[in-house]
């Protein structure tokens, strides 16, 4: 159909008065579609209003909450973090492994409270060392059809356990975290060696 009828070049412009939406600050044009407002409001803005339900702060530009909500939530997701059994010196605080929790104390100007420290730390978890797959080991370059001796269980086993023994031990966080009265010991030492008053 487009076809059919001829539109010569003559005839196929006309002017018009544009209406739409612009940045006020850059002046982009951004059109009159589905749209167009937010992306020119979108544009050079630098906040917006929190989307937190009954919140009437700010939210910088590419977040969705303001600063305020912000930290509620990750409070609130730290507060959701069980709490776990915890029996050596070892702790992740903020995510960095402190050998010594009396150590990490000693270097804190203000101390935490208990429930503060709690929720900050996590309670370290063994990486395990690795395995091999002894059968996959020998028989990964072996032709179709090879057979492994009953051995190889027994020795697979064994080499496991060499490997377990040898390896140095390190730790990750784990998805739990020590519980308040566990760390209280360890602030109390803190406090009297500071001489403060309880
Ligand atoms: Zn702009
Ligand atoms: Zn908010």
């Amino acid at each position: 159909m487009s076809n059919k009828e001829p539109r010569p070049y003559e005839g196929n412009a006309e002017r018009v008065t544009v209406t739409g939406w612009k940045c006020m600050h850059c002046r982009a044009f951004y059109g009159n579609v589905d749209g167009s407002k937010h992306r020119a409001s979108w544009c050079c803005c630098t906040d917006r209003p929190c989307e937190i339900e009954g919140c009437d702060g700010r939210a910088s530009k590419g977040y969705v909450a303001c600063q305020d909500c912000q930290a509620k939530e990750h409070r609130r997701r730290e507060e959701a973090v069980p709490v776990g059994a915890w029996d050596t010196d070892e702790i992740f605080v903020n995510g960095d492994l402190y050998y010594q929790l009396c150590d990490y104390l000693g270097d804190c100007e203000e101390l935490p409270t208990a429930e503060s420290l709690s929720l900050d730390c996590s309670i370290p978890m063994r990486v395990l060392a690795p395995k091999i797959d002894l059968e996959d080991f020998i028989l990964s370059d072996a032709p179709e059809g090879c057979e492994l001796s009953d051995d190889v269980a027994q020795a697979e086993a064994d080499i496991n356990a060499i490997i377990e023994r040898v390896s140095p031990n390190w730790w990750e966080g784990s998805n739990a975290r020590p519980s308040p009265d566990a760390l209280r010991p360890y602030i109390e030492a803190e406090r009297k060696s500071r001489g403060y008053d309880d």
